[in-house]
């Protein structure tokens, strides 16, 4: 047995088998059919060891979070989300690691009906490339946000923030922090819903401002936040006790919430859909004129947010 082999064999244990695959691992190209009507969507995002995941994080989580941040995006554009291919740098085979991080990757994987369908596998530093296909018949984009559109946030941010000061010595932060930090849950049936009414949608990867940042560049425009109606969790509320401090919530990125914006006529379709749904979505603000983005306080004196949302090469 190749050290190779026991990765097949730990990957062979996938439970999923789409009638859209007509061949999965196992020859030179994986051959699948994308049904009619539809656009295929394809995205790809890298995690490597100690910059994306702390290094003491369970291979579990690393396999659920790889996948995550790909369906995260998926989601972003409203696509149903079908195949992905897995590009593995492992530094040695640790059986231990890779069997738990296989089961992290598949627990998520079979929530959303996701086949491995490839891959390809060498020897380095821990890294983890996923590729996420997904079906999609009208994309939601970056670009279509227009002045007056409402902005709204699903669920609530910050709590990756206090799952990350954990690793960093803050003793006080409790498990669902952490596990919103390591094993994120992907928006991907609100992306879905959202296809009917979004005019412009992003999932927040790398902080609200600088995720809205792009929907206001690309849909050239600009953005009125008032940070009372930012969303935070009873935990990050009972964290900061009376003086709440927002700026980690909006500057900090890992929740993978999505961030969108709608019609203002849409707005009670929102809250029906909400409730359906079981999902908080929360407006925070409006697109204006102005091609930037203010942030207001309660009395509706401007902010300055010092901090920027996470760019790589620019820390
Ligand atoms: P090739 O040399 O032709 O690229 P490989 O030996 O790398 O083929 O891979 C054999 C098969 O196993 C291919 O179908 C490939 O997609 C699949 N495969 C390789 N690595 C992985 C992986 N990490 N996850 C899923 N499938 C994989
Ligand atoms: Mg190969």
């Amino acid at each position: 047995m190749t050290e190779f082999d026991l990765i097949y064999q730990l990957i062979n244990t996938q439970s999923i088998d789409r009638p859209d695959v007509k061949t999965g691992i196992g020859d030179d190209c994986a051959i699948l059919t994308v049904p009619e009507g539809y656009s295929l969507a394809v995205s790809m995002d890298t995690l490597v060891n100690g910059v994306h995941f702390p290094e003491s994080v369970s291979a579990f989580s690393i396999g659920y979070k790889s996948l995550a941040v790909n369906l995260s995006d998926l989601a972003a554009v409203g696509a149903i989300p079908a195949w992905i291919t897995l590009s593995l740098t492992l530094p040695s085979v640790d059986e231990n690691w890779i069997t738990e991080f296989v089961k992290g990757l598949f627990t998520l994987a079979n929530k959303h009906n996701v086949q491995l369908v490839g891959g390809d596998m060498s020897c380095g530093p821990l890294s983890i490339s996923i590729q996420a296909h997904g079906f999609v018949k009208k994309a939601l984009l970056r670009s279509g946000a227009k002045s007056g559109d409402l902005i709204y946030v699903s669920g609530n941010i910050g709590d990756a923030s206090l799952g990350l000061s954990s690793y960093n010595g803050e003793a006080t932060i409790t498990e669902a922090c952490i596990k919103r930090l390591n094993e994120p849950e992907p928006r991907v049936d609100l992306g879905i819903a959202l296809n009917n009414y979004a005019t412009s949608c992003i999932d927040i990867s790398d902080g609200l401002i600088s995720d809205l940042g792009h929907i206001c560049k690309q849909s050239h425009c600009g953005a009125a936040i008032y940070l009372n109606d930012i969303p935070v969790s009873e935990e990050y509320k009972s964290y900061y006790k009376q003086q709440i401090d927002f700026s980690d919530a909006i500057t900090f990125g890992d929740d993978y919430e999505l961030c969108f914006t709608i019609n203002p006529k849409d707005r009670s379709a929102i809250s029906e859909l909400s409730k359906k749904m079981a999902i908080d979505l929360s407006c925070i603000g409006s697109i204006n004129t102005t091609n930037q983005i203010q942030c207001f306080d309660h009395n509706n004196e401007t902010v300055n947010i010092l901090k920027k949302g996470f760019e790589h090469f620019n820390e």
